[in-house]
């Protein structure tokens, strides 16, 4: 582990697709019940507990991920 901010450690996610840690600031796509969103850990700090998967936005392709649009 790499506590380098002096922080409980924290359960941080990883994105689904590349398994990097994603921070808290990042822009990410939270995958649940067949549907995406973009948001952001610090704008949702809930979706850690909210099940689902996780992408970087980067890394979220919908035609493989989810059902796109
Ligand atoms: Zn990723």
């Amino acid at each position: 582990m790499d506590l380098t901010e002096g922080e409980p450690a924290d359960p941080r996610p990883r994105c689904s697709r590349c398994g990097d840690i994603i921070g808290s600031y990042e822009p990410l796509v939270h995958v649940s019940g067949g549907s995406a969103r973009e948001t952001s850990r610090a704008a949702e700090p809930h979706l850690l507990g909210a099940g689902g998967e996780l992408f970087h936005r980067d890394c979220y392709d919908p035609d493989r991920t989810g059902p796109g649009t």
